[in-house]
């Protein structure tokens, strides 16, 4: 059999054909041989739009079929690649379930190997007898039973003379498929267009920048990244490390941080307000307060006063760990500007926990005289005229503070709670409101130091790495459905010394009012369960003040459980609640639950966390409560949390606003984004306006689109 061809030369060199259209990485792609109208509207759903796009489309990942199998030297287990041809096919239909299932006898000179596909009777019609196939998947089957050897649901592909140097022969690149576009439609598509255009990519990286980091040219990596030739170790590429990816890793993480640092730039040059620090205000109120701060909270408290006392704009990230204790740390700084004649406002990214705050802080500074007002968009009187009239010194409150047609007298400080809601773009519509006020933001999310360094970039980062003293581990375990009566006995052993209950149901946005009726549902039952208790029900449907009356009640010990929806998640602090059931904690997300939890062991009482489970879940959901049995440590929970999700939907690129890294790999990828890092703040730094780079400039509005101001074209 000729399965080893001539090696490809032709994809080393561009297309030098007559007819050659000009087309530019921006030409749509239905102008692209070979797509046409048709077919451009399934590439969009790849995400591929332009020209560039497909260039850039790159496998995920790659197979060696230099070498295809034979059938008789499979090894039971492994992942292979085989070339062998159609025997039978037929559609099966089990007894019981009735399943469909489509199976194939297939040969080659040297045995037999059967393969089967679930509930796709339609494949059928691919198949004749005599047809060749390439098979790739696991080898399953007891090789030593005279059922012999089997595939299931293994990928193929008809195999055929006319195009073997694409799809055999060769290391071979496997692309995600959609429906009307097969992995080898696909490859097809890839093999053409790289081979004709190419040379449409420009080489936007500086001349040096390449050489200081042993980076390969554009071109190279991405041909070599589509159709290995000249490096063609399938186990690296397939980690996407090769010399090829490298370069294109560098890219993405360079244009990131080149983004960032043209930010952070920009904003450490905006002017912003001198505060002066005269300390009576702040001292009076950390003398007021029932603890002493910790030394993490004063480092940082420094850190914020040395900024505001500069004459430039700050832009501070604080993280730390639920229960650090930064909301002490915001007022000071809020403080500060109320001192010096500003106002201060903090948002936060739900009305309950606007409440919370309001709560909280009023309660904290009354006694200093500072006015505190309530914003959002549930609020009946608005104090709209307290606020533009300046008598507003602190105004809490949700987005409605920056989408309404809120007017501020003198905004000095805004603080932004949560920064997992809150996004470059974000921060831009603040400033455009007018203002230009120091701007910090709080995160409950801990990331670890070289993350933060990545995707808060723009910002000076504080961390909060210490809880106060006397806080109780909080002692997690899972429970399944079956051991209800053990999680009532544990409740009503907590209820009985005292102690308070949080019970949460979850809620998901798809099915809000299922959950809702759950939740519900629920507060009935426990009332039955446990007639002797006080329950209380909050949840996000509720009016603003029936809400906040629950939840004062509960405050001051007149209700026993409170039962929610994750409206809780965050802010909620009642030193009292020891206990806290979560129940469907398997439909939950990691940093979510985490978030749950610290709402208990606040009070130096121990504190317990039952994650009540429902099987089946995902194996993902197990690791997820898995984690919460095993750790308390914030910064724990976020590095599983990340690798459970992967760093694209952990961060959520796309809602922050910073470009989504497509093959980069925020962990894997660490030491190039360090290099790349460092190689985009020294350029920013010697050419603010990278003027000497025009193609790199093009390419960094490009990606960021529009959303760097200070690069002007
Ligand atoms: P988070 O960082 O999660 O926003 P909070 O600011 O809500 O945490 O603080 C959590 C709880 O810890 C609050 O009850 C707060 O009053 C208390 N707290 C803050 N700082 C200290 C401290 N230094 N010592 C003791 N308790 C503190
Ligand atoms: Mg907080």
């Amino acid at each position: 059999m000729p399965l080893r061809m001539k090696k490809n030369k032709d994809l080393a060199r561009a297309d030098d054909s007559d007819h050659k259209p000009q087309l530019s990485g921006d030409t749509p792609v239905q102008y692209v041989k070979g797509v046409g109208p048709a077919r451009a509207r399934l590439l969009k759903r790849l995400g591929i739009e332009t020209l560039e796009d497909i260039l850039f489309h790159f496998p995920w990942r790659y197979e060696d079929r230099k070498d295809l199998r034979k059938i008789s030297s499979l090894k039971y287990g492994n992942h292979e690649t085989v070339l062998c041809e159609v025997v039978s096919a037929e559609i099966i239909t089990t007894p019981r379930k009735k399943m469909k299932i489509f199976e194939l006898a297939l040969r080659d000179d040297t045995g037999y190997l059967k393969s089967k596909w679930f509930n796709q009777p339609f494949l059928k019609k691919y198949f004749q007898k005599g047809q060749k196939v390439i098979l790739s998947g696991v080898v399953k089957g007891n090789p030593y039973a005279s059922a012999g050897l089997e595939m299931e649901n293994p990928d193929f592909e008809l195999f055929g003379n006319e195009d073997s140097l694409i799809h055999t022969s060769r290391i071979v690149p496997v692309y995600k498929a959609t429906e009307g576009l097969s992995p080898k439609q696909i490859r097809t598509l890839m093999f053409n267009t790289v081979k004709a255009h190419i040379s449409v990519l420009e080489d936007y990286l500086p001349e040096e920048v390449l050489d200081r980091n042993k980076l390969r040219p554009l071109q190279w990596a991405v041909r070599e990244a589509h159709f290995p030739e000249e490096f063609t170790d399938v186990a690296v590429l397939n980690r996407n490390s090769g010399p090829a990816h490298r370069r294109l890793v560098f890219d993405e993480f360079i244009l990131l941080e080149l983004g960032l640092a043209v930010l952070k730039k920009r904003e450490t040059l905006e002017k912003g307000t001198s505060f002066s620090v005269k300390d009576g205000l702040v001292n009076r109120f950390i003398k007021s307060l029932p603890f002493e701060l910790t030394e993490a909270q004063k480092r940082v408290i420094e850190e914020i006063k040395a900024d505001m006392q500069r004459p430039l704009q700050m832009n501070r990230l604080v993280h730390g760990d639920v229960g650090c204790g930064k909301t002490v740390v915001a007022l000071v700084s809020m403080l500060i500007a109320a001192e010096n004649g500003y106002q201060a406002c903090l948002m936060a990214p739900t009305e309950l926990l606007a409440e919370q705050h309001f709560i909280n802080i009023h309660r904290m500074v009354e006694a200093l005289g500072i006015r505190v007002v309530l914003l959002t968009s549930g609020i009946k009187d608005k104090p709209v005229d307290d606020i533009s009239e300046g008598g507003a010194q602190i105004i809490i409150g949700t987005h409605a503070l920056i989408q309404e047609t809120v007017r501020f007298k003198k905004l000095g400080i805004a603080i932004i709670d949560e920064q997992h809601r809150f996004g470059v773009v974000q921060r831009a519509a603040l400033r455009q409101k007018g203002f230009n006020p120091d701007i910090l933001i709080m995160t409950a999310t801990p990331i670890p130091r070289t993350l933060a360094m990545t995707l808060y970039g723009d910002l000076d980062i504080s961390v909060i790495e210490e809880l106060p003293a006397g806080r109780k581990p909080i002692v997690t375990k899972i429970f399944f459905q079956s051991q209800k009566d053990r999680v009532y006995s544990i409740i009503r052993r907590e209820l009985s010394l005292g102690r308070q209950v949080y019970i949460v149901y979850p809620l998901i946005e798809e099915s809000e009012k299922l959950d809702l009726k759950s939740a519900i549902d629920g507060a009935e039952a426990l009332k039955r369960i446990f007639p002797d208790r006080k329950i209380g029900l909050v949840h996000g449907k509720m009016h603003h003040d029936e809400r906040e009356s629950v939840m004062a009640m509960f405050k001051a010990g007149g209700i026993d459980m409170l039962v929610a929806t994750t409206v809780i998640e965050v802010g909620i602090d009642v030193p009292n609640a020891s206990l806290m059931l979560i129940v469907h904690s398997e439909r939950f997300g990691l940093a979510q639950l985490h978030q749950l939890r610290g709402r208990i062991g606040r009070g130096g009482h121990e504190s317990y966390c039952l994650l009540m489970a429902y099987p089946p879940f995902s194996e993902d959901a197990e690791r997820r409560l898995k984690a919460m049995e095993s750790t308390v440590d914030g910064f724990r929970i976020a590095e599983e949390d990340l690798a459970i999700r992967g760093p694209g939907d952990f961060f959520g690129t796309r809602q922050s606003g910073i470009p989504e890294l497509k093959i980069a790999n925020i962990i894997r990828d660490i030491v190039v984004l360090e290099a790349a890092r460092k190689e985009a703040f020294g350029l920013i730094e010697s050419d603010p306006e990278l003027d000497r780079y025009p193609l790199l400039k093009k390419m960094l509005q490009r990606k960021w689109m529009g959303r760097l101001e200070l690069i002007k074209s």
